[in-house]
């Protein structure tokens, strides 16, 4: 035992459940996120020892970490939940339309305890390694705090934004208020009232943050480089009468999102409140057709907007139109017109940035205690101890709130040491862009899965449709492999190439590139600018996995 992992474990801070020294097991999941948890879910069903590793001292990912206020989610939560188990589909209670954090992290905790999930895990445990060995065929996995175990299957479940960013601003640790990341935020209630607060940045999670933060801080000065398209939420209690009567069509409703018929956009949607997308072009449309259907989908509200008008990713002049609808709205509700015109989005497509999804983003820049500031126009200089100092004025704070995004997709994956055969490293693999067959395997990693991995609808979908294909697909594989006595499973070179260009030929016939997104990795400095996910959709995408194992899992060398 080395002295690092001597001083774990005698310190007892994990004493009820002690390290993993030299432990073998079926199956390393990584993550204990929605994926991990099915994951490990559908291993056991195979009847395969597990292990799961977990950074954080719980379950939940996403929703255990991102405790801000007023985080939710922005697909609707009758159908951001799992569909795998029918019972629980029944008998769980979303209260809102759009759940919040609280809520959905109460969901996950139930799953887990329902299904008996942690019982395989090992929490506070950061995985910073893990290697192939062709001869034994086996994964090495080690951990920050000293455990070492190894398995045939090694499956990462790391999440696809959970790597959060910190924004380089000279003076940032100099800061003597208090500081708080909105992608790791305290377990315990932040209370601004009477207080300064900054917000650095305007993606989702501060276009959420900022309406509850105004309504407790003394002042708050949000500061913005690039204005997001955010559209109203239109959040509003659960009807018991409509869940009701969807509850008796729950597996319907679920097929329809599988095959990417529920909204145009992945499956955010419950239900399609109107047939979607409304039109298929909006190039063929009068103005007074296409305002009539924007004015439909902005009034009920949520990210479905972007799928209202079928060519909105595709054509440019009908994106044009519908930015040009939105930013109309930006003007009509912001009071203040050189506020209205900062908030307004000029630099990219609509929708080829993530859409946000608001309640009252906008109306709070009417407030009297609220500040916008371009740094587009007046850059931050430094933070001092007191608060932010643009070149042209000083803004003393009490409390910094950093909301500056994830390195999406790679980040978590690059964060460990991955060596595949021969000891090549994932890094250096990946070194001018993520390149994997399907999302799910990477050539020259044998046993190694990733789930919602770069080259796979991940981010551009509802992310629990696509957790949980991916965790049957790579259930089945193994299932599969168990069946026809196989141990070894890997993508083949040739595959994987064909299926990066196809990824790339999807992407570029698409507005989504235009973009200097995360999608692109553009918000991470030197990070290749690659498109990372799958653009054509669940439907399709869905489609080619199942043509893949159908045929034998082509394009995958077994041994
Ligand atoms: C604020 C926010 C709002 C979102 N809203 C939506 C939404 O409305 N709809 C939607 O579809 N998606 C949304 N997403 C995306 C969301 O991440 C997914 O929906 C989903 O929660 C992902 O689940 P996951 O298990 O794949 O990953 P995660 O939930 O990210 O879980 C991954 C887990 O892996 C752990 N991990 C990572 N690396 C390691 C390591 N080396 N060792 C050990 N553990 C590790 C992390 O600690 C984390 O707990 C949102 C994301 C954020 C950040």
């Amino acid at each position: 035992m080395t002295d690092r992992q001597h001083a774990v474990s005698s310190s007892g801070r994990h004493p009820e459940r002690g390290l993993d020294q030299h432990a073998g097991f079926d199956a390393i999941v990584v993550g204990a996120g929605f994926a991990g948890l099915y994951m490990v879910y559908r291993l056991r069903e195979l009847g395969l020892r597990v292990r799961g590793y977990e950074a954080g001292d719980d379950v939940g990912g996403t929703w255990y970490w991102n405790r801000y206020p007023g985080a939710r989610c922005d697909a609707e939560s009758l159908a951001y939940s799992y569909s795998f188990s029918p019972a629980l589909e029944q008998e769980w209670q979303w209260s809102e339309r759009y759940a919040t954090q609280p809520e959905i992290l109460r969901y996950i905790e139930h799953v887990a305890e329902r299904f008996d999930l942690r019982r395989d895990f090992r929490f506070s445990r950061r995985v910073d390694s893990a290697r192939y060995d062709a001869e034994s065929n086996l994964w090495s996995i080690t951990t920050e705090a000293g455990d070492r175990s190894h398995a045939r299957f090694c499956i990462m479940a790391t999440g696809c934004l959970s790597v959060p960013l910190l924004p380089d601003i000279p003076g940032l640790d100099d800061f003597r208020g208090e500081r708080y990341q909105a992608s790791l935020w305290p377990h315990h209630p932040i209370d601004f009232t009477g207080k300064r607060v900054g917000v650095i940045g305007t993606g989702s999670s501060a276009i959420q943050a900022v309406p509850v933060i105004a309504r407790q801080a003394a002042r708050l000065t949000v500061f913005q480089r690039t204005p997001n398209f955010s559209i109203p939420a239109c959040n509003e209690p659960l009807d018991p009468a409509f869940v009701a009567e969807f509850k008796r069509h729950y597996r319907e409703h679920r097929e329809l999102a599988r095959v990417g018929k529920i909204s145009g956009f992945g499956g955010l949607e419950a239900v399609p409140r109107e047939q979607a997308p409304a039109a298929d072009s909006g190039v063929l449309l009068s103005d007074r057709e296409l305002e009539t259907i924007l004015e439909q989908y902005w009034n009920t509200g949520g990210a479905r907007f972007i799928g209202a008008i079928g060519d909105t990713l595709l054509n440019e002049r009908t994106n044009t139109l519908v930015a040009e609808f939105v930013r109309e709205r930006i003007r009509r509700t912001v009071h203040d017109a050189e506020t209205a015109e900062a908030l307004s989005p000029t630099s990219h497509p609509i929708g080829t940035k993530r859409i946000c999804v608001d309640t009252g983003y906008y109306e709070t820049y009417n407030r009297d205690n609220v500040t916008l500031v371009d740094v587009r126009r007046h850059p931050i200089a430094r933070i001092t101890a007191n608060g932010v100092e643009t070149e042209h004025d000083q803004y003393p704070l009490d409390v910094l709130v950093l909301a500056t995004g994830f390195d999406a997709m790679t980040g978590a994956l690059l964060a460990i040491d991955i060596r595949g055969e021969h000891g090549s490293t994932l890094a250096d693999k990946w070194a001018n862009g993520p390149r994997t067959y399907l999302g799910l395997g990477v050539s020259g990693f044998p046993n190694l899965f990733t789930i919602t991995g770069p080259g796979s609808p991940s981010v551009l979908s509802n992310m629990l449709i696509s957790i949980e294909q991916h965790v049957d697909w790579i259930a089945d594989c193994l299932g599969f492999m168990q069946r026809q006595g196989y141990q070894r499973i890997d993508a083949d070179a040739e595959a994987e190439a064909g299926w990066v260009a196809h990824v790339n030929e999807i992407a570029n016939a698409t507005l989504f590139p235009r973009a200097g997104s995360w999608y692109l990795g553009a918000n991470v400095p030197g990070k290749p600018r690659v498109f990372m996910p799958y653009a054509a959709g669940v439907g399709p995408y869905r489609e080619v996995c199942e043509r893949v194992s159908a045929n034998g899992y082509e394009g995958f060398r077994f041994a």
